[in-house]
C-alpha cells in the first residue's frame, strides 16, 4: 500500500493520535544509503517518528531534527522533517551489521548504543529550540517516549517498526504516536496504556492489510475519535541544492578554504542525505573565499 499519514483526536480533545505507513519512504532511504538491516531499522524508525512529528510544525520553513548520538556501531543517526512530513536522514555507518538478538530480532538497541538523543525544532527564530535526554534503550520508540515525557512533559506512547526482507530491501515500515493532553483523565491514560500494551507491532498490523485509519481506530478503541480528512503522504525528499552546498562550504571559514584552494584547487562535497555530488572549481572557490569569514 502507498505511504500515508493520518491524524485524529478525541472529541473531548484529550487524545491526539498519528499513524503512518512509511514503507516506500524507508525503502527509498535504504536504496540511497544501501544500508544493511540493522541500520535500515534504526534509520527507518527515526525517519518515521520524524515524519509524524513534522505534523506538529506550523510553517513551511519549520523543521524538526532528531539526532541519536550513541556509541554503538551505527554512529550518529539523523532524521529531519518539515511540516509536510517530507523527511531526509542518514546513519554514519549504514553498512554496520550485528547478529540478531536473543529474541531473534534486529538488535537496534545495541547498534545504537549509549549516548544522547537530541531533538531540535527550527522555527525560523534566531535560536532553534532543542531538548536533550540520555538514550534509554536505543530502540528509538522507547527513547522518543522518554524524550516526550522528560523534555516536553507530554505522556506519549510510540510504536515504530521496520520489516526488512531477505534481500535487504524494506518490506513494511510504519509507526504511531499517541499523546495525552494535560486535561486527560487518569482513566483515559490507563485505558490507552492497556490497548497499546496489548497491540501487535505496527508492522504486523500493516502486513495484515490494516490501513493507517483502521490502526488509528484500533488503538483508540472505546474513544470517540475525529480523524482529519486531509491526506498526508510522507516522503523521502532531500533539500540540498548548489546554493545550500555553497553556503555550507563558505561556512567552513577563510582559513580552511584557503587550504583547499592551495592544496587541491577544487572542492568536491557529497550530500549526506542523498549522496548527490557537488564540485566547486577554483574560480568559484576564490569567490566563495571572499564571502567567507
Ligand atoms: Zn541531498
Amino acid at each position: 500500500m502507498a505511504d500515508k499519514l493520518v491524524r485524529g483526536q478525541s472529541t473531548d480533545g484529550t487524545i491526539k493520535v498519528f499513524v503512518a505507513e512509511t514503507s516506500e519512504l524507508v525503502g527509498e532511504a535504504q536504496k540511497i544509503h544501501k544500508s544493511l538491516p540493522v541500520a535500515t531499522a534504526a534509520l527507518g524508525r527515526t525517519l518515521t517518528v520524524a515524519a509524524i512529528m513534522g505534523q506538529n510544525l506550523k510553517n513551511d520553513a519549520d523543521s524538526v531534527t532528531i539526532q541519536f548520538r550513541g556509541d554503538g556501531i551505527l554512529g550518529n543517526i539523523v532524521a529531519v522533517s518539515d511540516n509536510k512530513s517530507q523527511v531526509r536522514g542518514y546513519v554514519v555507518n549504514p553498512l554496520a551489521d550485528l547478529p540478531l538478538n536473543k529474541k531473534g530480532k534486529l538488535d537496534v538497541g545495541k547498534a545504537v548504543g549509549k549516548g544522547d538523543l537530541c531533538v531540535i525544532y527550527d522555527m525560523g527564530m534566531k535560536e532553534p529550540y532543542s531538548g536533550r535526554v540520555p538514550i534509554v534503550t536505543g530502540e528509538i520508540a522507547e527513547d522518543m517516549t522518554y524524550y516526550f515525557a522528560k523534555s516536553d512533559q507530554v505522556p506519549t506512547a510510540i510504536g515504530l517498526g521496520v520489516l526488512v526482507d531477505t534481500d535487504c530491501s524494506v518490506k513494511t515500515a510504519g509507526g504511531y504516536m499517541i499523546q495525552l493532553m494535560p486535561d486527560a483523565t487518569e482513566e483515559t491514560a490507563q485505558k490507552l496504556e492497556e490497548i497499546v500494551r496489548n497491540a501487535p507491532p505496527i508492522t504486523e498490523m500493516l502486513e495484515k492489510g490494516m490501513t493507517p485509519e483502521e490502526i488509528l481506530f484500533f488503538l483508540t478503541d472505546g474513544f470517540d475519535m475525529l480523524v482529519s480528512n486531509e491526506t498526508v503522504t510522507p516522503v523521502y525528499k532531500c533539500k540540498c541544492s548548489p546554493k545550500r552546498m555553497r553556503d555550507a562550504v563558505i561556512s567552513i571559514g577563510k582559513e580552511e578554504l584557503k587550504r583547499i584552494i592551495d592544496e587541491d584547487g577544487k572542492c568536491e562535497v557529497e550530500c549526506q542525505f542523498c549522496n548527490s555530488k557537488y564540485v566547486f572549481q577554483k574560480d568559484e572557490l576564490l569567490k566563495m573565499y571572499d564571502l567567507a569569514r
